[in-house]
């Protein structure tokens, strides 16, 4: 608006070759839409201006604890921007889309592989919505066996979006706590299950970046009062062709393929959250799902009485699916398997680098992902991982998450991801490591950081509850 000037353009039209016609009156604006009037120089300056302002996968390490933001290959999306799958029409008969068709087959077929599950719906369009019809299915199962249950187990170092998903598909959320290694406790959580459990929703790794060691206990224990248990699979990184939540006795698993098979996430970007399911929950699946002709050719497949219904607009999120599939294949399965050791290895050698400034939070070996604490950093100096992270963006890096989980006290949560070479490692670990040793010579500076952006540090509180939707 800044740089409107009346009657600029960044196009021109082509001469008006047809006879002009009047918009019907109950169509026409009464005043025209206040736009910008730029041209095309200013406006790729402009924008290209603001994205450099940013930090994002493309410009460098990402390591956010529990969202694996990892750069993705380039290939997938030249792929999901082939004109044969952009331009498809989801209204076009089966037999014009069979490519399509085939490659959500194919993707389903690969997903339910890597999980260890029967069937899957590509439907859900992230992995919160991925929540929701997990537990839509789960709800299902209950009430067909004439037994609905009012309640779902969720460990206390679980996700926000867990707890809400439950709430928001009628459930009451029931914490169990984690013990001293930051694992479930199993006690409790055999305690505290009873008839009226409909299922736990486990992440594992968990938020913690820790394995369950005892998660046949965990599982038999919810099987046995007739719940289900649910894969909270956001981030499979670290399992990768290594386990898979089927054989560990997992009922429903989410997966975000916008996380772990490609497709670059964050600002509410369109992701996809397939849910794979046993043979024995497949029924309740949304449709339509996918299936193959004895003569090799696909067809959708409409639901029987007992599926829940849909939960996205045709397929879901197509393109997000396109890339997926096309990361599934240029991994194969030991490139599938190496991206697992990879990212253990990375957030292996990265906590080691920094521990001395930044211990683990918990005793326990790490998997893709691990939570220090800047709490003796606090101890000493006052200075909080808060304001750690606000220095590693001067230092050039994005910080790590902070603040979660919520049951560890200043929580640094940090995902390199398998993407990353050992000289990004290395850098960021010193990044760290010289914050630490700024916070004792000169807290000031961390308390004022970041000094070198654009915009300096911002009141989040604020900002989170006086919302400025306009500009
Ligand atoms: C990211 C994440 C989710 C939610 O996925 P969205 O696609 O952001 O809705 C759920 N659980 C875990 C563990 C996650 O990391």
């Amino acid at each position: 608006m800044d740089l409107s000037r009346p009657g600029r353009r960044a196009f021109s039209l082509p001469r008006l070759d047809v006879p002009p016609v009047e918009l019907p009156g109950e169509l026409a604006r009464r005043t025209p839409p206040v736009l910008p009037e730029v041209a095309e120089r200013e406006i790729v300056s402009h924008y290209t201006r603001l994205s450099q302002r940013n930090y994002g996968v493309d410009t460098g390490v990402y390591p956010l604890g529990s969202c694996s933001m990892k750069y993705n290959p380039k290939v997938a999306e030249v792929a999901a921007a082939l004109p044969g799958f952009r331009r498809l029409h989801p209204l076009q008969p089966d037999h014009t889309v069979q490519g399509a068709l085939e490659l959500l087959w194919r993707l389903e077929r690969a997903l339910c592989e890597i999980t260890g599950m029967e069937r899957a719906t590509l439907q859900p369009p992230a992995g919160a919505c991925g929540e929701l019809t997990g537990l839509l299915l789960m709800r299902a199962h209950h009430t067909r066996q004439g037994n609905p249950r009012r309640r779902v187990a969720i460990p206390d170092s679980a996700h926000g979006t867990n707890p809400a998903s439950v709430r928001l598909a009628g459930y009451e959320a029931l914490h169990i706590p984690s013990d001293a290694r930051g694992l479930v406790d199993v006690s409790a959580l055999e305690k505290l299950l009873d008839q009226d459990v409909a299922g736990l929703m486990l992440t594992n790794p968990n938020t913690l970046g820790l394995f369950e060691e005892e998660i046949e206990k965990i599982a038999a224990a919810v099987h046995g009062v007739g719940g289900l248990v649910y894969y909270d699979g956001a981030n499979l990184n670290a399992i990768l062709g290594r386990c898979r939540p089927g054989d560990m006795g997992f009922d429903i698993v989410h997966i975000n393929t916008h996380k772990t098979f490609a497709t670059p996430h964050g600002g509410g970007g369109p992701g996809a959250g397939p849910v794979a399911v046993t043979k024995e929950l497949a029924r309740y699946l949304p449709r339509p799902l996918v299936e193959r002709n004895e003569d090799g050719t696909f067809r959708l497949e409409a639901g029987g009485p007992d599926s829940i219904g849909r939960m996205h607009g045709f397929f879901g999120n197509f393109g997000i699916l396109v890339r997926a599939y096309v990361y599934v294949l240029l991994h194969g399965r030991d490139g599938l398997k190496e991206v697992a050791e990879r990212s253990v290895l990375n957030a292996n050698y990265l906590a080691e680098l920094i521990k001395g400034a930044f211990p683990l939070a918990m005793p326990g070996r790490p998997m893709h992902e691990f939570v220090a604490t800047a709490k003796p950093l606090k101890d000493d100096t006052g200075i909080r991982a808060l304001d750690v992270a606000k220095r590693m963006i001067d230092l050039g890096y994005h910080p790590s998450t902070v603040y979660f989980p919520l049951i560890v006290e200043e929580a640094m949560m940090v995902e390199p991801t398998e993407t990353e070479t050992k000289e990004t490692l290395d850098g960021l670990g010193r990044a760290f490591l010289q914050a630490a040793e700024e916070a004792r010579r000169d807290p000031e500076l961390l308390h004022a950081a970041p000094v070198t952006t654009p915009v300096r540090r911002l009141d989040e509180a604020r900002a989170a509850r006086q919302l400025k939707l306009r500009w």
